[in-house]
């Protein structure tokens, strides 16, 4: 049997310390989902950092002996790697640059150090536990620089590297000092995935201007290795939002947004709080429309969802309180006694609002300033599989508009080009909001989570075996 051995900066659990005692909470995220539904073929294990600062060596190893049943493995980190590594270089230097927000890199050398030694005590973890024949799979922004520390112990095994954000250009990615090392990491797997065609050749015109390696037809010859670059759109579960399981009773938060949904059309904005989002932009783009549409104040409801996020980091504080000034001034201008233009929310919704929420909605309105992909807009879309009723509003900057080409396409920084948008989705008649929303479902079904790392898996187990027949 296969082994496959994934590797994410976050294991597919959160342990949470209660009254003394650790308890396991499993968070069934995309990638889990996915990954859970590859064939029975593969064994499967895990390797990533629990979401817990574990000092006691005793306590450690209780968690250890406690996740290996699942397959699970944990890296412990300290609150100090936590801040250095996670929130400083992942999220203050790769997370802004990748999305061309370089006015907030911070280039800082003891961010790099963490970054460099926490990518090493993850290959240190993992090494022992590879095994000849094992498919290794490295996700995400935070590990550039482990497949190389992996190949270097084993130069045999097939490595996978996926990133889940954008890759930017070479314009802008040139300006990271630690650019060549971070692509020599990643040059160590044999397969190197990302959303979209766009990251892909940003990528490989990245490694040929800066390491020199040229590509035929997306295939790297690095040394004596070939790598294969490609793309593979994650996609979303798609029946958990096209029937998601009904609730046992409505909660009262469910009651409300059917109500209002019944009374007012309903707009939806859905994000994590990140400068990314475009999130002031949608507000000031809905204040216009309003402006220039009188006729629809009153008969129109944006509800918008800002799920907290990163904090304790000084751009998103900033952001926090742009936004609840400008939210503010907008009701402020345009709402009377019965009616407020934006219902805002500062928190996440459970599986259950958030789906009666996709499903009453007659609109979304996802306009990202960069987005490797964006799940809210594949999940709005899924959710309308009954209703066949509803208009997606999606930026041309969002990964996922590369393959929801029938949504209507903005510029999310263009306030008239919004504004228009939103008056085309309010008059759409029901005939073509159906023929879109069937177009893109049809493609989402197909290509759903399962089917995403199913390809991306099938596609470097095949490298192997042609390498194999090569040695
Ligand atoms: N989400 C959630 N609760 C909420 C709002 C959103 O669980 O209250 C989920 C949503 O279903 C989606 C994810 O958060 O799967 C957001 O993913 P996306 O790719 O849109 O953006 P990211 O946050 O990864 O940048």
């Amino acid at each position: 049997m296969s082994r496959l051995v994934i590797i994410s900066n976050r294991l597919p659990v959160t342990i949470k310390k209660e009254a003394g005692d650790l308890i396991y909470h499993p968070s069934a995220g995309g990638l889990a989902t996915g990954l859970n539904s590859l064939d029975e073929s593969f064994e499967k294990i895990w390797i990533g950092w629990p979401g817990q600062d574990i000092k006691d060596e005793w306590e450690r190893e209780t968690v250890r002996q406690d996740l290996k049943k699942d397959g699970l493995f944990p890296v412990f980190l300290t609150q100090e790697q936590i801040e250095l590594y996670y929130e400083g270089y992942s999220n203050k230097t790769i997370w802004p640059h990748f999305h061309y927000f370089t006015q907030y890199t911070s280039y800082r050398d003891h961010y790099w150090e963490a970054y460099q030694q926490v990518n090493r005590q993850f290959a240190d973890e993992v090494i022992p536990l590879i095994k000849e024949g094992d498919l290794v799979w490295v996700h995400d922004y935070q590990l550039m620089l482990l497949p190389a520390m992996i190949r270097e112990a084993y130069p045999d095994v097939s490595i996978g590297f996926f990133l889940h954000i954008p890759f930017p250009s070479y314009e802008v990615f040139r300006i990271l000092p630690w650019r060549k090392e971070i692509l020599e990491g990643i040059l160590g797997a044999d397969q190197i995935g990302f959303h979209t065609f766009g990251y892909m050749r940003h990528f490989l015109s990245a490694v040929y201007r800066i390491c020199g390696f040229e590509h035929h037809f997306g295939m790297l010859t690095v040394g004596d290795r070939l790598v294969n670059v490609d793309m593979f759109p994650m996609g979303i579960d798609y029946n958990k939002y096209a029937h998601p399981e009904p609730a046992s009773e409505e909660s009262e938060t469910a009651q409300k947004i059917i109500q209002l949904a019944e009374e007012q059309k309903l707009i939806i904005s859905i994000d994590r709080l990140d400068y990314s989002k475009g999130i002031p932009q949608r507000v000031r783009a809905y204040a216009n429309f309003l402006e220039k549409h009188p006729e629809y104040r009153g008969k129109v409801t944006l509800v918008m969802i800002v799920v907290p996020s990163r904090a304790n980091v000084s751009q998103y504080q900033a952001l926090k309180q742009k936004i609840d000034n400008l939210v503010g001034r907008v009701n402020g201008e345009y709402g009377n006694f019965g009616w407020v233009p934006i219902q805002y929310f500062y928190r996440s919704l459970d599986f259950g609002d958030l789906t009666t929420l996709y499903k009453v909605a007659d609109i979304a309105l996802i306009t990202p300033l960069r987005d490797g992909m964006n799940l809210v807009a594949k999940e709005f879309i899924a959710s309308k599989e009954a209703s066949k009723n509803g208009v997606l509003i999606l930026s041309e900057m969002a990964g996922a508009h590369n393959e929801l080409h029938d949504s209507i396409t903005v510029n999310p920084q263009d306030r008239q080009d919004i504004t228009k948008a939103l008056l085309q989705a309010l008059t759409m008649d029901e005939a073509e909001q159906a023929k879109r929303l069937e177009g893109m479902q049809e493609k989402l079904k197909q290509h759903d989570v399962r089917n995403w790392a199913a390809t991306f898996i099938n596609e470097q187990k095949k490298l192997m075996e042609s390498q194999k027949e090569n040695i």
